[in-house]
């Protein structure tokens, strides 16, 4: 292999030699694809070039790129819900940390229901309370209702966020009610988290299909997301829980939810099960949207399909946008480090493309 690609601690550092071969950074990596025949250096120079100027202005297919994405990191919550290895509360709160660590400006902590269903968040409060809330990350933490919420508060919550769907069978089926009755329950929450000056996330589970009832209607995610807005919550993340979604059904339903709560306050949150993931949250970003949910090493795998990949992973996400000259305020390496720190704990390999490239990388500098 020609190439050996490596991390460094910011990313631009001069490549190493390591047993007579050349490492490279991830930013080479990056500026690889752009930097046609400059020298490596050039190729450096070229990405963070495109990051300072952003792609958007220059070509036109990109001119509704945003020149900045949050990403909201939910690997400690969504991720390791879905995973079955018991991971210990010291290690959760280090991996929270590293991550704040690593520039994400939301991190979610936890999740207040019940440990009865989901017995890996049983450590909720103790999560919360050993956090530092230093610095600008923000930790939101999901609450199913009244009781969850005033519990996530006396922990030291000081952001929730409530979880809804949009397909009547999946509400049922996960969180035992229908969907009418959850937007009651989270009616209350939001009430009570309105006197105590608390912002609430909400999400909308299955946008564009259902494990059990298949397709879900554009319209049905857009009248459940418009409910959640105006009961106040500040940001509506549609969620393809399943990953089945490709842009050929992720742009209508867009287009249906941005026509009843406004776009800057939509965000994206895509499961990466057909490999799909990073393609539908560009079709996203070109309507507009710059909010996008992931999870460090792409933790959380596919209840629906053994053996299937999660959320989509944070740093694969970061790479794409990184490449587009899309800040993000995210370090690359960062991230990196934090997945393969979670991977050992959980057991099992990255799934994500960029922490399986640059642990090959090490691997075979090694040789
Ligand atoms: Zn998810």
């Amino acid at each position: 292999m020609g190439r050996v690609f490596s991390v460094s601690a910011n990313g631009v550092k001069e490549p190493k030699v390591q047993n007579g071969r050349r490492r490279h950074t991830v930013a080479e990596a990056e500026a690889a694809v752009c930097g046609g025949a400059e020298g490596e250096q050039a190729k450096s120079a070229t990405a963070m070039k495109l990051r300072e100027s952003g792609l958007s202005s220059r070509i036109p297919l990109f001119q509704h790129l945003p020149q900045y994405v949050k990403i909201v990191e939910v690997g400690a919550r969504d991720g390791l819900q879905n995973e079955k290895t018991h991971v210990p509360t010291v290690v959760k709160v280090e991996l929270i940390e590293r991550l704040a660590e690593a520039g994400l400006p939301v991190v979610e902590a936890t999740s207040f229901v019940s440990p009865k269903w989901i017995p890996q968040l049983a450590d909720h409060t103790e999560v919360l309370r050993a956090l530092r809330f230093g610095g600008d990350t923000r930790y939101p933490v999901l609450t199913p209702n009244l009781k969850g919420f005033e519990r996530a508060v006396q922990a030291g919550a000081k952001e929730v966020a409530v979880f809804a769907a949009a397909s009547e069978s999946f509400s049922k089926s996960n969180i035992n009610c229908s969907i009418v009755e959850s937007l009651e329950r989270y009616s209350a929450v939001c009430r009570a988290a309105k006197s105590a000056g608390i912002p609430v996330r909400g999400y909308v589970s299955c946008v564009v299909g259902c494990p059990i009832e298949g397709a879900v209607a554009p319209e049905k995610v857009a009248e459940v997301a418009e409910k959640l807005y105006n009961m106040g919550c500040y940001e509506i993340s549609l969620g393809d829980t399943i990953g089945v979604g490709t842009p050929g059904c992720v742009v209508p339903m867009l287009e249906a939810v941005a026509k009843r709560v406004p776009t800057a306050r939509l965000a994206v949150h895509f499961h990466d099960t057909y490999g799909q993931a990073l393609g539908n949250i560009l079709v996203a970003l070109q309507m507009g949207i710059n909010v996008v949910d992931s999870s460090v090493a792409g933790l959380g795998g596919c209840p629906y399909a053994k053996g299937a990949s999660g959320n989509v992973a944070t740093e694969d996400v970061v790479y794409m946008l990184n490449g587009l000259g899309i800040k993000t305020n995210v370090n690359i390496e960062k991230v990196i480090e934090a997945a393969k720190f979670i991977s050992q704990h959980v057991g099992k390999r990255p799934v994500s493309k960029v922490t399986q490239a640059v642990r090959g990388s090490e691997l075979e500098s090694r040789l």
